[in-house]
């Protein structure tokens, strides 16, 4: 009888930010189905994450990443498990509205979750994956941030930030085995385009060349593959899942 080959990311232990629901539910589901052992982090979605955990044989953990002790528990988990090899900052949120009457609170609010806490989660990851030298760190970052969008200064700003961060430490880390990359989904079908103004998803149809709003399995293998040794010599990258919005 011959044997099954290992899954691709057998033996690696991966931490996904906000994987209760939406985008980082389907990347948790995904890399568990590759093979890792995913901590699968919520903030509020105790049960959700808690059932998923189960599915995947993975550990539900409560942090909410904004919070400075969030990526140190979060952290700790991981190397109870054995090490780090996988970061997906997925968490994020957006508090939109124009410019002229945005808050200094949804200012700040989407920069702490969105941009302060990937900063966080990479600083403590990389301190366990520089002794490990290797590890894959992947950012979500937004087609936002790369065109900017009304409505959106708040999170196209946190989004575009995140980019750039993760160029820089990719030079940093580079040397080091580490590789840090960022996904930027277009439209995805979660709550959080849930709860955008319909007017503006239905105008938006029109301008995705493949006229279709995408589903959240669709950035996840995405995801997968630049976890993997797949992906051995990318790094620094920005790669859009997006239907050709930002073409
Ligand atoms: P979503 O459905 O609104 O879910 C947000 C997730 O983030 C939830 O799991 C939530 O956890 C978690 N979260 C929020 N604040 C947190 C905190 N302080 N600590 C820990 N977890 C926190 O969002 P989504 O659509 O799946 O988006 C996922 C990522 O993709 C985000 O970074 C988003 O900016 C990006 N993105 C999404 C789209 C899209 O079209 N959907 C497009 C571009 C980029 P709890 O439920 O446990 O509180």
């Amino acid at each position: 009888m011959t044997e099954s080959p290992a899954l691709p990311l057998t033996d690696r232990v991966a931490i996904v930010t906000g994987a209760g629901r939406g985008i980082g539910r389907a990347i948790a589901l995904e890399l568990g189905r590759a093979g890792a052992r995913v901590i699968v982090n919520y903030n509020r979605s105790a049960e959700a994450a808690e059932a998923l955990a189960a599915e995947i044989g993975g550990v539900a953990v409560q942090a909410d990443v904004s919070s400075a002790e969030g990526a140190d528990r979060l952290v700790a988990a991981a190397e109870a498990l054995g090490g780090l090899h996988i970061l997906v900052n997925n968490a994020g949120i957006t508090r939109d509205g124009l410019m002229l009457r945005m808050a200094d609170s949804d200012w700040q609010a989407v920069i702490d979750t969105n941009l302060t806490a990937t900063f966080r989660m990479c600083r403590a990851a990389a301190a366990v994956m520089l002794r490990q030298r290797a590890g894959s760190i992947i950012n979500l970052t937004s087609i936002s941030g790369i065109r900017g969008n009304s409505g959106q200064a708040n999170y196209a700003a946190s989004k575009a930030a995140v980019a750039a961060m993760s160029r820089s430490l990719a030079k940093e880390l580079a040397r080091r085995g580490i590789r840090v990359n960022c996904v930027a989904p277009g439209f995805i079908a979660t709550d959080m385009v849930e709860a955008m103004n319909r007017k503006v998803v239905e105008g938006v149809l029109d301008v995705i060349p493949m006229r279709r709003i995408g589903q959240p399995e669709e950035v996840a293998h995405l995801v997968r593959f630049l976890a993997s040794d797949e992906a051995r010599y990318i790094t620094g990258q920005e790669l859009a899942v997006d239907g050709g919005l930002s073409i």
